[in-house]
């Protein structure tokens, strides 16, 4: 296997893989870099998890021209999770090399900071088409000096309906730019973008680690008027570390909600009537463990960044088959093994044979596992601390760990992960002791300031 010093990077990149702990490339990096650093257009097949955005993170951070302040790098991305992870993912990659400015540009959220940061441009920007096309219509956001454009998870932006969007903005870039195309499948529209877009495209392919995800389903018939009950059985009975549970609409989403805290079973709601800043704290104590249930509705679910669920439920089947088998992918993810479960009333259950004949497989049916089976569902160890200060007023995890376990009251133990957002940061705690750390922030300081403290 060739190591990162065999692709001729920059040593302040292989500083950077090092730091990381990237011992070697993965195959989409060994086979896509080569062609990427010498210049090549690229359709890259491969899936989330397969080390994709270091391949062509690494590949703009080597191209750049960092006394340059235009944008010379744009990844255009399908959702705002995506575009989150890809800006941290870079901004990691190029911690040892000065004056890189890496900017989001999402929707969502409110687009007057987008165009205050936009007076002096990053040299990568990263952003959702919706949101770009939007800051390319105001005029704030110049595209006439990119020299490498990357499509990332080309085959959801397209499903996602961004195709006009999408070849819009290709439009206003220049044509000798590189056009680097990263999917996880290859349809026609893909293709079609790529005729449209690239010029004599390398084209690599990696095949997922594990071809056949680890996915044992299971299908429990029940009454409608059970299904609350059916669902706490559930729960406790496979006592998963986490779980997704999906509804077919918002307003079941919050009945389901309300009954499993009425359970004592601490669940949060994701639908689409939340504004970001509802969302953004929903996913961070899904992702940091202050909540073990999630409970979505399917568009609210699409483009989270979850890896390796141990189980999904389907509260209910979807009329659409398709909606159920993307349910399903949520769990068993990266080789690790999951659960798929589904409860299903009668009415429901001429959906099942849709599901079998789009798959192929048959889904087996059970009852109920038996009340008191399992080792029960666990509450939640952390609890989340929000701190109204982030990234810019220069907060690092550093800080809050100093701030916190600083005085010899709390251990790092007891902390658990740290998030940090423009203006906000979100802190994981033991429940024993966050109202004690709550008291302790508020009353003190934090890089000689004082924040406001909330526990959520
Ligand atoms: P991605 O497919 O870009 O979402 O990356 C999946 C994960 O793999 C990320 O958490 C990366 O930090 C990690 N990763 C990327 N490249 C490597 C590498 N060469 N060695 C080990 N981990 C890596």
């Amino acid at each position: 296997m060739t190591g990162f010093h065999e692709l001729s990077l920059i040593p302040s990149l292989l500083e950077a893989t090092a730091a990381l702990g990237f011992d070697q490339p993965t195959p989409i990096q060994a086979a896509a870099l080569p062609p990427l650093l010498a210049g090549r257009d690229l359709i890259a097949q491969a899936q989330t998890g397969s080390g994709k955005t270091a391949a062509f993170g690494l590949a703009l951070l080597q191209r750049l021209q960092p006394a340059r302040s235009e944008v010379q790098a744009l990844v255009l991305c399908p959702t705002r999770e995506l575009a989150d992870q890809v800006c941290s993912d870079l901004r990691a990659l190029a911690r040892f090399m000065p004056n890189i400015k890496v900017l989001g540009l999402c929707g969502g959220i409110s687009i007057r900071p987008q165009l205050a940061s936009l007076e002096h441009p990053p040299q990568i920007a990263v952003g959702t088409p919706g949101r770009l096309q939007d800051l390319l219509r105001r005029g704030a956001l110049d595209l006439s000096a990119v020299q490498m454009v990357v499509l990332d998870e080309a085959d959801r932006m397209l499903d996602m309906g961004f195709v006009e969007d999408v070849r819009t903005i290709l439009r206003q870039t220049p044509r000798e730019r590189q056009t680097a195309l990263f999917s996880a499948t290859y349809p026609e529209d893909v293709r079609a973008l790529s005729q449209a877009f690239q010029r004599d495209p390398q084209t690599v392919t990696v095949q997922a680690q594990q071809s056949e995800p680890d996915i044992s389903q299971c299908l429990h018939p029940v009454n409608l008027a059970d299904k609350p009950a059916a669902l706490c059985r559930l729960l406790h009975h496979h006592a998963a570390e986490r779980a997704l549970i999906f509804c077919n609409t918002r307003q079941d989403v919050r009945d389901v909600t309300a009954h499993l805290n009425h359970e004592h079973l601490l669940a949060l709601s994701l639908h689409g009537e939340m504004d970001q800043r509802e969302r953004d704290e929903t996913l961070v104590q899904f992702a940091n463990g202050s909540c073990r249930l999630l409970v979505a509705t399917d568009v609210a679910a699409r483009g989270l960044d979850i890896e390796a669920l141990p189980l999904v439920i389907a509260y209910e089947l979807p009329a659409e088959p398709e909606v159920h088998v993307h349910r399903i992918g949520r769990t068993g993810r990266a080789g690790a093994a999951g659960k798929a479960l589904a409860l299903f009333t009668e009415r429901e259950a001429g959906r099942i044979g849709k599901i079998e004949a789009l798959t192929g497989q048959a889904l087996p049916q059970q009852p109920l596992p038996g009340s008191g089976q399992g080792s029960g569902m666990q509450a939640p160890r952390w609890q989340t601390l929000v701190i109204d200060g982030g990234r810019k007023d220069k907060l690092r995890p550093g800080d809050l760990l100093g701030a916190l376990t600083g005085v010899g009251e709390l251990n790092a133990q007891q902390v658990g992960q740290i998030d940090i957002f423009p203006t906000r940061s979100y802190v994981a705690l033991d429940r024993a002791v966050i109202r004690d750390a709550q008291k302790r922030l508020a009353g003190g300081r934090i890089k000689a300031r004082r924040f406001r403290i909330r526990r959520l």
